[in-house]
């Protein structure tokens, strides 16, 4: 073996040889893949090789797709089938709400570039003779997808990469592996050592193992997963050509052609962890025992469903083991507080997404940005909440959940609550309704008396629709009150703490006793963060932003450090805050502080330190809800405090809670783009209209030459608002926007827009037609709804209320 290498991948199965692949094409050859047995001996070699384009994340989407049309790419190269079956599948819907989901899926399509056409059973039954059609009420026919063999497909990818010079090691285990003073690694292997300068996990059922030799608990774990191969059909031979594979939601089904019969399998209720402690490191080529019992109800479904099935005998069970992140997303990317530590793990579809996620990691290796956003798959969305004992949970949960709709509206209830405010039960009793944000309970609504904190998943307006109107018309009309709480916190502190966020952010550094809103950029001049940054003194700053993106920000503040004797701390336990909004918020305030709070005094987007009742406090004049507001932040054990003396303070007032859905709604209507939707590294200052942020006379900040470079030129998109002639449900994102039957945009959010009362939606749309007034069609479940752009936001245009 050779003593050094650019980068060693540590796991021969599809991702492994994938990323060496991806290695080779950005011109990295000097990469080496150690895998401890043959090539795809993990959880790859039993693989069902079913591959599909559609992922609820649009960029994952893409990636899929990609990863689809690679394979054509690397039988040329390689000289080695892949044993593609490009025959397109079905997803067929069985009762309504599948219905709506597939209609979903059909709007989001268009504008990915995905052929989609809805069908009707019968329309189904003709490509695929299994079905009974009575079972069904409608169908999604794919064009893309169908399967794949998986040794072929790893083996394509080795020779391709062995082609351009990567080199395999194979019965070769990494043992341990040591972090080296110049930032390398010294990975220690049963064949001897080597060194390098970057790692990368594609362990598989591994990688939790091979996190470990690093010293990281990665949230991964391996489920073990059953599918059937029956005997000859005599419909499968019949019919004279292959049957396309399908996907019954309502039996938790997806089946496919194999041979003469067909291959079937599901994700029972009644699941398994496989080694949920340690991965014994012999288990190579290996199966597990059968357990017909466990999918007997699903089977049932099937046989049901698709009559024909149950006539056959079953020939074969595999039950092989595969692992899941607790989302049921990889995980991609480096790893905070290790260096050039890379991810390519949690890959629970390695045949639809392996090529998608070796071409982002490369792209992130050798070019430092995986091209787009990539948060969905981004390792960095999980923090130190996602313990191991989260992990078992939530991935129990996500197994189960695999073929069940999911809603807009939905908060799964697994490994909940886990992170708690000090107001939580306060909240709680005033009827909070909660969701999980980077695992801490945040309010969403508050249920009135009387009516049962529990909200409907649905893809149309639920039982809180009415009470979220109740909440933004009293903050438009007295005064709201809200945990804030699950917002990203951080705390610069340090001689050069101004000047280190001038080169790391793209906007203005306030002065003493002002917030400025401050775009963060990459090298590439795309939005990567969106913080309101507060300066409390020349050499202190607060800063806040996305709660989820704590990690992900951190591991880039990490990247750019702040010189010796300045300091970046996130804050997420440090700090707690509560909002108030409304036309009466200041009277509210003003009952709690001596100093005066007057519209002279403390102007829109002022910042001081004041005692706010009995506990000390900052307080920033601004609020998301676009409304005259404040948010008050102090340290956890004042929080409680804080809360009483405000709503004693502000009952004769009018004083209500709102949560997050009413937030939402009210930023809508002030046209504020959110952060992962609106404001993505999908997206530069000119097309997302940050640009008004940006101080482009700055000499020097992170991707600065990049958006000169965009400020030079029209942008090809613009960020829009447009109101929906909407009915009984709203746009959920990533909904193609139409004109004249093209897909001219893409939907990034929206809802309802309460106090305005209009059906809101925000997107993306390109440029020449991103004009007031101009006309749309956008497809909410199935239904073509006309849209209109408004340039001019439908609350407090001209900015009275909010600086009044
Ligand atoms: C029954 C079943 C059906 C499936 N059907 C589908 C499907 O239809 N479509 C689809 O896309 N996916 C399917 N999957 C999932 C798919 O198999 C996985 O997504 C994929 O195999 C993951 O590949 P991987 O390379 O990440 O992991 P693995 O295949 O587990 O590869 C990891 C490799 O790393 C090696 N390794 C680990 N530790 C070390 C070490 N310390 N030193 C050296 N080498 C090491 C291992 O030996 C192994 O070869 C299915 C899985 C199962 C179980």
């Amino acid at each position: 073996m050779k003593s050094h290498s650019q980068v060693v991948i540590i796991g021969g199965g599809v991702v492994g040889a994938s990323v060496l692949y991806h290695l080779t094409k950005i011109g990295w050859t000097d990469v080496l893949l150690l895998e401890k047995n043959e090539l795809t001996s993990g959880s790859t070699w039993h693989a069902a090789g079913g591959v599909h384009t559609y992922n609820s994340d649009a960029n994952v989407s893409r990636l899929q797709k990609y990863t689809i049309d690679l394979y054509r790419e690397i039988e040329q190269i390689s000289g080695q089938s892949c044993g593609l079956h490009a025959t397109g599948n079905l997803v067929l819907a069985a009762n309504a709400t599948i219905l709506d989901n597939i209609r979903m899926i059909h709007s989001r399509s268009q504008y990915l570039g995905l052929e989609v056409e809805l069908i009707s059973p019968r329309e189904a039954k003709a490509l695929n003779p299994l079905i009974d059609e009575r079972e069904f009420v409608g169908a999604l026919h794919r064009m893309d997808g169908g399967h794949v063999d998986p040794n072929g497909v790893t083996q394509a990818y080795a020779i391709a990469a062995r082609k351009a010079g990567a080199e395999i090691r194979r019965f070769t285990r990494v043992t341990a592996l040591e972090p080296r003073p110049d930032g390398g690694w010294l990975v220690i292997t049963d064949q001897g050592e080597i060194t390098c300068e970057h790692v990368v996990n594609a362990a598989g059922l591994w990688a939790r193992e091979v996190g470990h030799l690093a010293g990281i608990e990665l949230p991964v774990l391996a489920m073990e997963h059953m599918y059937i191969v029956t005997e000859d059909i005599p419909e499968v031979v019949a019919f004279g050509r292959e049957i396309l594979p399908s996907t019954d939601y309502s039996g938790e089904i997806y089946l496919r052609q194999e041979g003469k019969g067909v291959l079937m399998g599901t994700y029972e209720q009644d699941c398994r962890v496989w080694s949920p402690d340690v991965t014994p490191w012999d288990f190579n080529m290996q199966l597990l025992p059968d357990d017909l019992e466990r999918l007997a109800p699903h089977l049932e479904i099937g046989f049901k469903h698709f009559p024909p099935i149950g006539r056959a005998g079953i020939k074969r069970v595999v039950n092989g083991p595969f692992t899941f992140a607790p989302d049921g997303n990889p995980l991609v990317g480096p790893v905070r507080g290790l260096r050039n530590f890379w991810c390519a793990c949690g890959v629970m579809a390695g045949f639809a997404q392996g090529g998608g996620v070796g071409l982002a990691l490369s792209r992130w290796m050798a070019e430092g940005d995986p091209g787009a956003d990539l948060f969905a798959m981004d390792v960095a969305r999980y923090g130190p909440f996602a313990t191991r004992a989260f992990t078992h949970t939530k991935v129990q949960e996500n197994y189960r959940r695999r073929f069940r709709m999911s809603f807009p509206n939905e908060e799964l209830p697994a490994a909940r609550p886990l992170r708690r405010t000090p107001i939580y039960d306060r909240l709680q009793a005033a009827g909070a309704v909660f969701g999980a944000n980077f695992g801490l309970e945040v309010p969403l609504w508050f249920a009135p008396k009387g009516m049962e904190a529990v909200e409907t998943p649905t893809y149309r307006r639920s039982n809180a629709f009415p009470v979220v109107r109740e909440e933004c018309h009293a903050v438009r009309n007295a005064v709201g009150l809200m945990e804030i709480s699950g917002f990203g916190k951080y705390e610069i502190t340090g001689p050069d703490a101004a000047a280190w966020l001038g080169r790391v952010l793209a906007g203005k550094v306030p002065a003493p006793g002002r917030m400025a809103l401050a775009p963060m950029l990459n090298e590439q001049g795309r939005i990567i963060g969106d913080f309101s940054l507060a300066c409390l003194t020349r050499d202190r700053f607060l800063m806040i932003g996305s709660g989820v993106a704590e990690v992900y920000h951190m591991r880039w503040f990490e990247l750019h450090p702040p010189p010796a004797g300045t300091v970046i701390r996130a804050q997420p336990h440090a700090l707690n805050g509560i909002a108030i909004a409304g036309p009466k918020s200041r009277e509210l305030l003003q009952r709690l502080v001596r100093e005066d709070v007057g519209n002279a005094a403390f102007r829109f987007f002022d910042v001081r330190e004041m005692t706010v009742g009995m506990a000390p406090a900052t307080v920033i004049r601004a609020s998301y809800t676009g409304d005259l507001g404040y948010e008050i932040w102090v340290t956890p054990d004042y929080q409680l405090t804080l809360y009483e003396q405000l709503v004693a303070a502000g009952s004769d007032l009018g004083l209500c809670h709102f949560g997050n859905r009413a937030l939402m709604s009210l930023r809508l209507e002030k046209g504020y783009g959110a952060f992962l939707r609106e404001f993505r590294s999908d997206y530069t200052p000119m097309e997302t209209g940050l640009s008004r942020f940006v101080h482009y006379d700055k000499p020097d900040f992170i991707g600065r030459a990049a958006a000169l470079k965009d400020r030079a030129s029209p942008p090809a998109k613009r960020l829009v608002t447009l109101i929906v002639d909407a009915s009984d449900a709203e746009v959920s994102g990533y909904e193609s926007i139409m004109k004249d039957g093209k897909a001219v945009g893409q939907v990034t959010s929206g809802g309802y827009a309460h106090w305005a009362g209009k059906s809101v939606a925000m997107g993306y749309v390109q440029s020449d037609l991103a004009n007031d007034g101009e006309t749309f069609v956008i497809g909410i479940i199935g239904d073509n709804r006309p849209a209109q752009i408004r340039t001019t936001p439908l609350f407090d245009p001209d900015g009275g209320r909010q600086r009044g």
